[in-house]
């Protein structure tokens, strides 16, 4: 499998993420606190109560890969030149129980979610059902910010 390149550029990585931060509330910052805030708007978005939404994480959003050959990728990606003795690399993947989102081609970590969670994660096995979802997700995602961006744009050019 070709890696993501999102996976082995720690550049391209931010810059996906600080994406998915801004378009679709990529968060909470801290998983650890009450973030009472944040799971109220999430509770909104999928009108549910704020501790269903809780339960709606990237570690079991049909997004999330975390295929044993994509936590090679994953891993690679962190170690990079440090030998196996020198690596901190497989606890970090393991503290942060990280996995790479499809839809939005970045590193996230489970604890965390996503104003365009999708049911039935994580995805531990590709399968070319799976990779067709993924491939829907993703041209849907990109479409409405398209439409989105759009509409502003109309909206701008209508004073
Ligand atoms: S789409 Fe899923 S895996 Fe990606 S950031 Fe959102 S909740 Fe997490």
């Amino acid at each position: 499998m070709k890696c993501p390149i999102a996976t082995q550029d720690i550049e391209v990585n931010l810059e996906n993420r600080h994406h998915a931060f801004k378009e679709y509330g990529y968060g909470p910052a801290n998983p650890e606190l009450d973030n009472d805030e944040f799971w109220a708007k999430r509770a909104v978005e999928w009108n549910t109560s704020p501790d269903n939404a809780k339960t709606m994480r990237c570690g079991n959003c049909a997004a999330f890969i975390q295929t044993p050959e994509m936590m090679g990728c994953i891993l690679g990606g962190i170690q990079k030149e440090e030998s196996d003795d020198e690596t901190y690399a497989p606890e970090v993947v393991e503290a942060a129980n990280l996995g790479y989102c499809e839809l939005f081609e970045f590193k996230c970590a489970a604890d965390r979610t996503c104003s365009a969670w999708l049911t039935g994660g994580p995805i531990t096995k590709m399968t070319d059902k799976r990779k067709q979802m993924l491939q829907m997700a993703k041209y849907e995602a990109r479409k409405g910010e398209y439409e989105n961006k759009s509409g502003e744009e109309d909206l701008e050019g209508d004073d």
